[in-house]
């Protein structure tokens, strides 16, 4: 009897620090940059590796562990996000360090990039338990942060509070208030307008960007919304606004789909009120899976790494995929989908909204003079429109895809930069 052979289903490495460094070293090798330069770009600077013993609200102490990476300073202070998750790695810092130093570079803001992380899940801790975690994570990387050494912000399940504490922890320890030493902050402690909802603006208006490219009207477009946090839910919404027909959204409970569209700012009520979109009335059920590959314009995964990798990508059918989250796309993936035609707009020009009104805030807290929301949003979008065109046309130039088109820009900028610094002794 003939034995029929199985073959074996196509895996890929999904470490989120090694697929940072084959983005890196893809560009790395069309921009010819010789070797030692390289390894100067692709080696975090500093790393830190944290214990972070915690009283919890029984009187028991629990051990947390976290990490502050800074990648690069060549450009300016370190800048990037804390997240709190149980997943967090320090493979998936490193990552995530290193991407913000190519997207400050992409959109050519003087910072360099660096990410922080601690193990824990915020949802199973009060909000004392919350408070002492983040002060006692402060406190141990103070010596390393600062307005001029490495600024942090929000990322997932942090939110403005966490950077109250980490503004108030951290101007104790210098015996006055320092606002700049984090963004994404309260307005009335020195956060800037429009802070709140720039990631997402800013990736609504390279997707408007990318229609324009593609001849769609965006008006009569359809889009599709996975993550339904702060960069997710208001990118629904503005979509929503301008025109766009959302058909579906998820969260980390599950998805909705409504093919003739979801009242968007009605989802987003039902959210504040049943901690989810989960059970939306008038809609379906769908797996946060299933949804990637539903018909539409427009795809914009917003919640976490991974998510289009070689086993979907070859489902998806959107037109356009804007990457509000960072690192949903694996390289192989991305080849899929660049042979198949996808205009993808990577993750370093389409959520850099966020990092440049942050930049804004950093500014606005330095000279102490705050600006109004139109000055904020006009000044944003200026700056994204810039990075679109000038990615879209390194893309062109080179013949590659726009990911490597930005990052082509951004690493020029910073091996410039290294180059005319010189290595030091
Ligand atoms: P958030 O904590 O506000 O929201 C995260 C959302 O993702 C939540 O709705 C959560 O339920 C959802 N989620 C988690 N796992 C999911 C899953 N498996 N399927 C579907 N949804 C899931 O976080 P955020 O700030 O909106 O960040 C989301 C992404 O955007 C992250 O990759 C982050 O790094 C990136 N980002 C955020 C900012 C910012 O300014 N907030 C800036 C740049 C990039």
């Amino acid at each position: 009897m003939a034995t029929v052979k199985v073959l074996p289903k196509p895996t890929e490495d999904l470490n989120p620090f090694r697929i940072a460094m084959r983005q890196f070293d893809n560009a790395a090798d069309k921009l010819n940059l010789h070797r030692g330069l390289r390894e100067v770009l692709r080696s975090p600077r500093r790393a830190l590796s944290l214990s972070l013993p915690i009283k919890l609200d029984d009187g028991s102490i629990k051990v947390f562990q976290g990490f502050r990476v800074q990648h690069n300073n060549a450009r300016g202070p370190c800048k990037g996000g804390i997240r709190y998750h149980p997943n967090v790695s320090f493979d998936e810092v490193q990552a995530l360090a290193s991407w913000m130093t190519w997207k400050c570079a992409t959109v050519n803001i003087p910072f360099g990039g660096a990410k922080g992380g601690i193990i824990c899940d915020p949802k199973h801790l009060s909000k004392n338990e919350l408070e002492r975690l983040t002060r006692r994570y402060a406190y141990e990387i103070s010596d390393f942060i600062g307005p001029d050494r490495d600024i942090p912000a929000p990322d997932v399940y942090t939110d403005a509070q966490v950077m109250a504490w980490i503004m108030d922890t951290y101007s104790m320890t210098r015996g006055h208030s320092v606002p700049g030493v984090v963004t994404g902050k309260p307005t009335f402690l020195g956060g800037s307008l429009g802070r709140n909802e720039a990631t997402a603006r800013g990736c609504v208006y390279v997707v408007r960007c990318a229609c324009e490219v593609l001849k769609i009207n965006y008006k009569r477009a359809t889009a599709v919304i996975q993550g339904f946090g702060n960069a997710g839910s208001i990118a629904a919404e503005l979509l929503h606004k301008i025109g766009m027909t959302v058909i579906a959204v998820s969260d980390s409970n599950g998805g909705i789909v409504n093919q003739k569209g979801l009242d968007i700012p009605k989802v987003v009520a039902h959210k504040e009120k049943t901690g989810s979109v989960d059970r939306f009335p008038g809609s379906k059920p769908i797996s946060s899976e299933e949804l990637l590959e539903l018909q539409c314009d427009v795809l914009v995964p917003a919640a976490l790494e991974n998510q289009i990798t070689i086993t979907n990508a070859h489902r998806i059918r959107a037109k356009i995929i804007a990457e509000a989250a960072n690192g949903p796309t694996t390289p192989n993936a991305d080849r899929v989908l660049y042979e198949k035609g996808v205009f993808l707009l990577p993750d370093i020009l389409a959520n850099a909204g966020g990092v440049t009104v942050s930049y804004f805030e950093w500014v606005q807290d330095l000279q102490e003079l705050f600006w109004d929301v139109d000055e904020v949003h006009h000044k944003m979008e200026k700056i994204m429109g810039k990075a679109f065109s000038d990615v879209h046309k390194a893309a062109k130039d080179h013949r590659v895809d726009m990911r490597t088109g930005a990052y082509i820009l951004a690493i020029d900028r910073v091996a410039k930069a290294t180059e005319s610094r010189g290595i030091w002794p």
